[in-house]
């Protein structure tokens, strides 16, 4: 078997490595380039033949990981598309309506060139497209072993970073070898609203493992909600608006969870929220049917009869209209909107007629590639563009990067370590270059043995299973299993482990 590395290696988005499994061709997520990425790498071609693609096994729904899907459907991919069960559903909103900004992208890109004389574009893809392609999507529940074809298993487990994400188990059998590949997607941070902490992991071979917070620590999710609650509140006083630059699909309802809990709690009182993004409010109704893969804490309040989205105050504005009155609005209003790196999207309305203005604050809440939009403002630019339209920076800018969906660099290194044993390789990916070379530096000095995969880069594990696999399996069945048996028994196993490696 041989891994390929294409996107996310040596940046953080267009997420897709190239899989050979005996005669089979897999691709581990398919996503689209942004920013900076997509201007040095472009999205339009790939660097395999979309037909020859048997699958392809998706982390999670993030546009950065599923967004070209349409496109490789597009250029001959006819083969499965398989993923969680909510992965599925949230894809079917989020690609049709990556279709539709394609499109109305290229349609005012259009107008320009007629006027120019200029030969029309193709978007990468349409909304009807990119419909068409959810029908190679195959849903399955967390959990459960899946086998793709002879010798290839695999099985999602929960990695708590967005409703349906998961960390990606591969058993690969060849020739009574085995090993087992472990992606991780994108790893979630602990304790955020809504979703579950990451699955901790028994045990990988080889590790494909995102790096994106590798050389930054979170402040305290508590801590962020704190100061969430006292920007809205010295907002208000100064007579502005709030406005939340956001992920329509999985940070819009972990801000919505919480401002849920102010107003329960008399944190805040009588709030106008709005929720300023179709694609928000679709998903957030799939959210709605998936009680399932909620944490804990939002269980205990589903089970008192309240629904943890949804609060008095709370408005999800639909047609454009109703969007376009927002802008009147001088003061007290939270304006949550997307895209959540202010690319594209309602949220350019609102940055227009609210960044120029001292009295309100903008609160980014999520991840800023560079050369977004999203990531200029954050870094304090004086002056940006908008619509060709120079806008000065008054409001106050507010980063709260704890509320973020990722691990930072300790919660990697605790689940990481939390693996029963060291892999054979851990392979970074997902990352830029300085966060990824600071984790290496990290996991070398606990004794890891690492790789940083760069783009184009074809890396082969080794299977070795009379060295590693069947003596490491015995061992974590019994490390697995010990704890229920009685001490007759515990020395019964061990004995037969100790005849096993005897053979071996
Ligand atoms: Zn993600």
């Amino acid at each position: 078997m041989k891994i390929e590395f294409y996107g996310a290696s040596g940046c953080v988005t267009g997420s897709s490595h190239f899989l050979k499994v005996k005669d089979k061709n897999i691709l581990l997520d398919c996503g689209m380039y942004q920013g900076r990425d997509e201007k040095e790498r472009g999205n339009e071609t790939f660097n395999f033949n979309p037909k020859d693609v048997d699958y392809v096994i998706l982390s999670h729904s993030h546009i950065d990981h599923s967004g070209r899907i349409p496109l490789l459907y597009k250029q001959g991919f006819k083969g499965d598309v398989i993923c969680t069960e909510g992965t599925k559903d949230l894809c079917s909103v989020m690609l049709s309506d990556s279709g539709h900004i394609l499109e109305s992208e290229v349609e005012w890109k259009n107008r320009k060139r007629a006027r120019q004389g200029l030969p029309p574009l193709e978007p990468l893809y349409t909304e009807k497209i990119a419909n068409v392609a959810m029908y190679l999507f195959n849903g399955y529940p967390y959990d459960q072993w899946i086998e793709l074809f002879d010798g290839f298993k695999i099985r999602f487990r929960d990695a708590g970073h967005l409703l349906g994400s998961a960390i990606i188990e591969m058993l690969i059998e060849d020739n009574k070898k085995q090993i087992k590949l472990v992606y991780t997607g994108d790893l979630g941070n602990k304790n955020i609203p809504i979703l579950k902490d990451p699955t901790i992991i028994d045990y990988a071979d080889y590790l494909i493992m995102e790096t994106t917070y590798g050389n930054r620590l979170h402040t305290s999710i508590s801590s962020e909600l704190t100061d969430l609650a006292k920007i809205i509140k010295s907002t208000f006083k100064r007579g502005g608006n709030v406005i939340i630059p956001s992920f329509a699909v999985g940070r819009t309802q972990e801000v919505l969870y919480t401002l849920n809990n102010y107003v329960e709690n008399n944190i805040l009182k009588g709030v106008s929220v709005y929720v300023d993004s179709p694609l928000a409010s679709e998903s957030t109704a799939i959210f709605s049917r998936y009680h399932k893969y909620y944490d804990e804490e939002a269980q205990e309040i589903l089970s008192k009869g309240s629904d943890p989205l949804s609060f008095p105050g709370l408005t999800f504005t639909k047609s454009p209209e109703e969007s376009a009155k927002l802008n009147k609005v001088q003061s007290g209003a939270i304006i949550i909107s997307a895209s959540g790196m202010c690319e594209a999207g309602r949220i350019k309305h609102h940055l227009k007629h609210n960044l120029w203005r001292k009295e309100s604050s903008i609160i980014f809440v999520g991840y800023q590639a560079e050369g977004t939009l999203g990531r200029s403002i954050v870094d304090g630019a004086k002056k940006v563009k908008l619509f060709g339209e120079e806008v000065v920076v008054n409001a106050k800018i507010y980063n709260l990067h704890g509320l973020s969906g990722h691990a930072d660099r300790d919660g990697l290194v605790e689940w990481l370590e939390a693996l029963k044993a060291k892999p054979e390789k851990v392979i970074l990916v997902h990352g830029d270059t300085e966060a990824q070379e600071s984790f290496n530096e990290l996991l070398l000095s606990k004794g890891y043995s690492t790789y940083i995969a760069k783009p184009g880069d074809t890396f082969t594990p080794e299977l070795t299973p009379e060295k590693f696999s069947v003596v490491r399996n015995r061992i974590l069945s019994v490390i697995n299993s010990i704890e229920d048996l009685d001490s007759t028994d515990k020395e019964l196993l061990i004995e037969k482990i100790r005849e096993e490696i005897k053979d071996i």
